[in-house]
Order: C-alpha cells, then sequence, then structure tokens
C-alpha cells in the first residue's frame, strides 16, 4: 500500500510543518546524532494511534508538541498526516485517497481524522490493523525492537506474524464476539 506524503507539523523537533514524499521503492533517512530521524518513524507510529507516551520517550503524550528552542517559541499542537495512495483499494477506504491525522493540543485534547473527518482511535487502528499495518508491528521496527522480537516467547512472536498476515483482525473480531 503506496505510503506517498507525511506532514509533521510541531511534532517533537518539527517546529514547522515539514512535508517528506516518498518515491516508490526504498526511502532512506539520512543525517546526524539527533537531527530527528528517530522523530520521524515516531510520528508515523503516532499517528497510526500509539497511546503509549514512555514508547514515544516522553512522560505525557503532550512531550510531543515542539517544547520550543533559543530562537522559537514553543508549538501550541502538533500535527501529523499520513497520506496513501489507494487507488488498489489496498485500505479498507472508500476513497482513492487516504489522509489520516492526528493532533494534539496543549491542553491535551486529541483528535482522528480519516479525510478530513473525525473518527475514533479504534477506526484509525481497524484501517491499519486490516491491512496487516500497524504501529505495533513489524511494519516499523524500532531501534532495540530486533533482539526484544528474537528475545520474545513463542506466542508473542506468533502474534506478531500474525498481525503481519493481516489475520488479527479478525481474532480480535472473534475473541469480541465471543464476550458478547
Ligand atoms: P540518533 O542518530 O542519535 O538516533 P536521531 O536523528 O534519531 O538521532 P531523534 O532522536 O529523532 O534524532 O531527535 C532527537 C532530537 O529531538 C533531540 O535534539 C531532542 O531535543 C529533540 N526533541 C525531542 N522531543 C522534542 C520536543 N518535544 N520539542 C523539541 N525538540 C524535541
Ligand atoms: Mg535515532
Amino acid at each position: 500500500m503506496p505510503l506517498t506524503e507525511l506532514i509533521i507539523d510541531g511534532f517533537k523537533s518539527f517546529a514547522e510543518k515539514t512535508k517528506i514524499e516518498f518515491d516508490t521503492g526504498i526511502t532512506g533517512i539520512v543525517g546526524p546524532n539527533g537531527s530527528g530521524k528517530s522523530n520521524i518513524t515516531e510520528a508515523i507510529r503516532w499517528v497510526m494511534g500509539e497511546s503509549s507516551a514512555k514508547s514515544l520517550r516522553g512522560s505525557n503524550m503532550k512531550d510531543v508538541i515542539f517544547a520550543g528552542s533559543e530562537f522559537r517559541k514553543p508549538a501550541n499542537h502538533a500535527e501529523v498526516s499520513l497520506i496513501f495512495d489507494n487507488k488498489k483499494g489496498e485500505l479498507n477506504f472508500k476513497d482513492d485517497q487516504v489522509i489520516v491525522t492526528r493532533r494534539i493540543l496543549r491542553s491535551g485534547d486529541n483528535e482522528y481524522l480519516i479525510n478530513k473527518k473525525s473518527v475514533r482511535q479504534r477506526d484509525v487502528r481497524a484501517l491499519f490493523l486490516d491491512s496487516g499495518i500497524s504501529q505495533e508491528s513489524l511494519a516499523i521496527i524500532s531501534q532495540g525492537r530486533v533482539d526484544q522480537v528474537l528475545n520474545s516467547r513463542p506466542e508473542e512472536r506468533r502474534s506478531l506474524f500474525e498481525e503481519a498476515a493481516g489475520v488479527l483482525h479478525f481474532k480480535k473480531q472473534k475473541e469480541e464476539a465471543k464476550v458478547q
């Protein structure tokens, strides 16, 4: 499923609205230590529904908002959008282009949007889980995660493969149906 663009505004070190375009094939992001490479992958996980501030190296979710620097005022909100080309219908959504946005204000108010319409966090998660990608899946492997996967228990590892294969969504639905 082609991810075509990432727009980061006020998230972590991205004080100004920054657009990153992805071509077909592999995209490499290079830069010196502390220049914001990990912040980019964190922005992607965040918009996909990450709910742990700790896994984004903060103590509160509001910590993702640009905190200001010597020359710049702190931002009053953070906003990240992922833009997908959905002409082949790989995302279970009717439109040819799917824009997933997450926004957080200093007040702590948090909002998710799909194609500019307000949705719930679970709608965003379901959209990605359906396609075999989620913010916890093997689609995004952060620093230290390789060791964690190799050292995990077989059941945990199985769950990762199930998610990658796109079957975890059906399993979750089945569990929900059992409870009802
Ligand atoms: P490395 O090569 O060492 O892994 P990196 O390119 O991955 O570095 P990041 O960890 O993405 O770098 O960026 C770290 C920078 O982001 C630090 O300078 C830190 O001060 C800055 N940063 C993190 N959160 C915020 C925030 N809320 N506001 C402003 N700057 C922030
Ligand atoms: Mg890094």
